[in-house]
């Protein structure tokens, strides 16, 4: 059965709906999205101490909106601010059954606890599908993941998992090791034309083991779709030449705010206005509206109604080029050179084999007790984990993130926590999760990041 039927009818229908609105006018999204954000404002404004608190202190009520530009009378709202306000962000118990935790690295190794709808997967796995079309994918054909997934050896000890349904092939991103990536490149090759779905930091990797190896890319992949890092020019201009195919790239947030896509002609990110609403806001908190200014991505998520993120700052800048790409015509904010939080860190497995920061990341209540955390590497194969407790950290905790974090591991990389009052930022000034000390060759080009 052609996995359009098998993912059910609300992803189907919201396909046709993501199809048809990413070409509508201006004029038409600008409608779509007032009362998108009407309905979002009421909801957070009846149903939220912490809304109505925040929109009382200005004076504002949602039915007065009439503009997009009456947003602007609300106050941004950022990572501290949900962290410290979780519990009044709800409009409803977050026990029901529509309703799951979620979790993300986010800024500054402080993990964002929040709660979010259980059906934004078929909305969101619609809006992916219909960004990779414009990269020539289509529903059905066969992808070859590499994302994080924890993927047990088979009895000849080769990491593969297949879902016959959704025709994905899985492979481990934590054993990332020569003789792997050739059984991993191998076996992509018998799988017949298909797409890599990658993060940045894997794909790099197995484009410079090619290299190292002057052996060839397997000739059946017509296209890689790259999301959750950021990817650096040179290295998607690597990764091309080395596969003989394009680097499409996707952005997007585990909260669900904004997301962002090239399209059939262009890698500028088109931003889906029927998502969520976009701002890019200066320094001064004012609209960027110049081209090749930059400022930050701020999102108000239509998805999500269990825990609204209402002018949520994201950490991410970019610059903004205009609204209209001129190369496919979509009348949609067009962006580029995404750079934020969400760099490729890498921890050094025992072999000398690579493996990212990303893969480990952790999207459930590991870390819930847990304020700041960050690897400090000096030998491979181990870590030491810095945490910076919160009140009812304990053993429990310690054991759990052991447990969880050792399963991805796979004994490649032990770790010890250590707790400790505050992470210094390194001396390297950039590192986030991982201070790392051991020398090695430049892994990735230190030049502008274009996307995430
Ligand atoms: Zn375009």
């Amino acid at each position: 059965m052609h996995p359009k039927w098998l993912l059910g009818k609300s992803f189907r229908e919201n396909c046709k709906f993501v199809r048809n609105a990413q070409w509508w006018p201006a004029e038409r999204v600008r409608e779509y999205q007032l009362n998108e954000l009407r309905k979002i404002l009421m909801l957070a404004y009846e149903r939220t101490e912490f809304y109505r608190r925040m929109f009382d202190s200005v004076g504002f009520r949602p039915g007065d909106m009439k503009a997009l530009d009456d947003m602007n009378q609300l106050p941004t709202i950022d990572k501290q601010v949900v962290i410290d306000n979780l519990s009044d962000m709800c409009t409803k118990s977050v026990d029901d059954r529509d309703v799951d935790f979620g979790s993300t690295g986010g800024t500054s190794g402080t993990p964002l606890h929040f709660y979010i709808n259980t059906n934004r997967s078929s909305v969101e796995y619609a809006y992916l599908t219909m960004s990779w079309e414009r990269a020539g994918y289509k529903l059905g054909m066969p992808m070859a993941v590499l994302r994080g997934r924890i993927v047990n050896p088979d009895r000849n000890g080769f990491r593969h998992e297949y879902d016959p349904i959704l025709r994905l092939h899985y492979y481990s991103s934590f054993h990332m090791s020569d003789e792997n990536m050739k059984r991993y490149l191998k076996h992509i090759a018998t799988i017949g034309p298909c797409f890599l779905h990658v993060y940045p930091s894997n794909i790099a990797a197995l484009a410079r083991f090619i290299l190292r190896n002057g052996t060839h890319a397997p000739k059946n992949i017509r296209g890689i779709i790259a999301e959750s890092e950021i990817v650096y020019p040179k290295q998607r201009q690597m990764v091309e030449e080395v596969f003989g195919c394009r680097f499409f790239s996707c952005y997007g947030q585990s909260e669900k705010l904004v997301l962002a896509a090239g399209c059939e002609k262009s890698d500028d990110y088109h931003v889906w206005s029927t998502y969520g609403y976009f701002e890019l806001l200066d320094d001064n908190g004012n609209p960027v509206t110049t081209p090749g200014q930059r400022g930050e991505i701020v999102g108000t998520g239509f998805i999500n109604t269990v825990m609204p993120f209402i002018r949520y700052r994201t950490g991410d800048w970019a610059t903004y080029v205009g609204e209209r790409c001129e190369a496919c015509g979509r009348e949609h904010t067009v962006i580029r050179d995404i750079r934020g939080h969400r760099t490729q860190e890498v921890l050094i497995a025992a072999d000398g084999s690579e493996i990212s920061w990303t893969a480990l990341n952790m999207h459930d209540d590991t870390f819930i007790h847990v304020r700041q955390f960050q690897f400090l590497q000096e030998t491979p194969g181990q870590a030491v984990l810095r945490i910076v407790p919160v009140d009812g950290f304990g053993e429990d905790d310690a054991d759990r993130i052991h447990r969880n974090l050792g399963r991805k591991l796979d004994c490649r990389l032990t770790f010890t926590i250590e707790l400790t009052e505050a992470i210094p930022l390194s001396p390297r000034g950039k590192a986030i999760y991982v201070d790392q000390r051991i020398q090695q060759e430049k892994r990735v080009p230190s030049d502008s990041a274009d996307t995430i």
